[in-house]
Parts: structure tokens; sequence; C-alpha cells
């Protein structure tokens, strides 16, 4: 999608802090972390939100959680931490492209 920040994150027409990448999926650092550790993990399919997810879609959900049991061992005190899917703009969702928050470091209820 040409107007999609993260497909343009995807494609490397825009600059990002990558941690992990594979066929599948991208991890980058969030640019205005909530917590001292703040990933995105950002299935390389463009789509928009939970609610356009299609039946050939739902494997997205196996890879966002085998990349989130990834990044403990690429980053350190990264054991415990909290998944977090905004989903639509009125619970916060900015980039209409699918993406999963890795928050680590700070409980979730401490999160601001
Ligand atoms: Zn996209």
């Amino acid at each position: 999608m040409e107007n999609c920040v993260f497909c343009q994150i995807i494609e490397k027409k825009l600059p990002s802090t990558i941690l992990y990448e594979d066929d599948a999926v991208i991890v980058i650092k969030d640019r205005a972390p909530k917590a001292p550790i703040h990933y995105l993990i950002i299935p390389k399919k463009h789509i928009p939100d939970i609610n356009s997810l299609k039946n050939d879609d739902y494997s997205v959900g196996s890879v966002i959680f085998k990349t989130a049991q990834k990044i403990p061992s690429l980053v350190s005190q990264a054991e415990n931490f909290n998944l977090l899917v905004n989903n639509g703009f009125n619970a916060g969702q900015r980039v209409f492209h699918l993406h999963t928050h890795f928050l680590a470091g700070k409980r979730i209820s401490e999160v601001g």
C-alpha cells in the first residue's frame, strides 16, 4: 500500500530500527515508547485491522505469537511482556496496518 507508513518501512522506503525480520514479519522499535522496552510486531501483509481479517489471514495470529516468543532471546529483560493491539481509531490505532505492541520493563497498568 503506497500511503501506508508500515508498508513503506517494510519496503525500506522509510527508516526504522529493526530488531528482527523474516519473510512474514518485521519487528521495529516504537518511535514513541510507552515502556522501557517497546517494539512493534508488524506482519508484512497489509491488513488494516482485526476487523478486516479474511479466512486466509488468520495465520498472522501465529506469526505474531511466534515472533513475540522470539523477542526475549534478542532483548534482555523482556521475558515478561504485554502484547497489545489497538483495533480502530477510538481504541488508539493510528496506523491502519495491523500490528501488535510488545511492551516490557513496566507493568501495563503503569503504562501511560
Ligand atoms: Zn501497510
